[in-house]
């Protein structure tokens, strides 16, 4: 592969080294983590053996949870950079505001796509009056190099495009497949929907052979190329793949997330994504200051939350090498 890029990182000695040459089937079983008081969450990424599918660089399910006698997700003011967020709700209502002045309140079937680029801050809170279960993914996608410093932006787009096939419903959230393309805007070749299979689908979905894949078994079990995924559980498929095949005994949704092979070394840490140790402590500090850099989240009663303390220096790049 040739860097055709006129401005090329510093950082080009990061790489592929996780990335598998091929088709492979790796579980990611993910692990069990709090987030703030109410709400447990499973991460499939990071984890201690993969760290970033295409340009995925975070993945957490959480749900479905009985929230009727709880707050439910309740998520102060926080910042991010580098990153987008994607957020991807089967049950419930997220009220987000951030520090663009965006109030929004999405369901299931809605995208909210939010670019932290440069910097931003938001919540993310269920409505004081909410549906009874909650039941999501959030996701992250590293910006490029190129785009990493672009002004934030807020997406929420409450129809997006998709396609049926063999018991199958897809909805395209990022990226393009099956001919359907997201009005989600993207930074880098990547791609994720969602299926909604019936019992005894039985679904043949097109792959880019250039990307690599993980499909996430967000309810019910599926048969992934004749591996069983259990609900909560993550399957890397590596790359050079046409096609993978689906199939349900029992009513299921499957995120499939994919993308080409990201290049550029990261260092991420709390809610950031840098290139060096040194950028991650200049954005901590500016949260901590209240620089501009983030700004406040508008509308938003109560305090927010403050960075954990930063691990010592240098932090190591994240990432792959080759
Ligand atoms: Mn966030």
């Amino acid at each position: 592969m040739s860097n055709l890029d006129r401005h090329p990182a510093p950082h080009e000695l990061g790489g592929l080294e996780q990335t598998s040459a091929g088709p492979v089937l790796d579980l990611l079983p993910g692990r069990e983590v709090l987030l703030g008081e109410s709400t447990r969450v499973r991460r499939l990424l990071p984890t201690l053996g993969r760290r970033l599918v295409g340009a995925w660089a975070f993945v957490d399910h959480y749900g479905p949870d009985d929230i009727t006698a709880s707050p439910g997700m309740q998520v102060p003011p926080h910042p991010h950079t580098g990153l987008q967020t994607v957020s991807w709700l089967l049950e419930g209502e997220v009220h987000h505001r951030d520090s663009l002045g965006s109030d929004v309140r999405f369901g299931p079937g809605e995208l909210a796509l939010m670019t932290a680029g440069h910097g931003i801050a938001h919540s993310e809170q269920s409505p004081a009056t909410h549906p009874r279960f909650l039941h999501g993914a959030q996701l992250w996608v590293a910006l490029p190099d190129a785009h990493r410093e672009t002004a934030p932006t807020f997406e929420h787009h409450g129809t997006l495009p998709g396609f049926s096939s063999d018991g199958a419903s897809a909805t395209v959230l990022m990226g393009s497949m099956g001919g359907a393309t997201s009005p989600g805007t993207a930074y880098s070749p990547l791609v994720a929907a969602d299926l909604d299979l019936t019992a005894g689908a039985d679904v043949e979905l097109p792959l880019e052979p250039d990307f690599e894949y993980a499909v996430l078994a967000s309810s019910g079990a599926v048969e992934v190329e004749g591996a069983p995924l259990d609900h909560g559980a993550m399957l890397y498929l590596g790359t050079g793949r046409r096609a993978v095949r689906l199939r349900a005994a029992v009513p299921a949704r499957v995120l499939l997330l994919g993308g080409e092979p990201f290049e550029e070394r990261l260092v991420m840490w709390w809610n950031f994504v840098g290139r060096s140790g040194e950028e991650i402590t200049q954005y901590t500090e500016q949260w901590a200051d209240q620089d501009a850099r983030f700004g406040d989240v508008v509308g938003y009663d109560g305090p927010r939350q403050e960075a954990p303390p930063l691990p010592p220096l240098p932090l190591k790049p994240r990432g792959r090498t080759r």
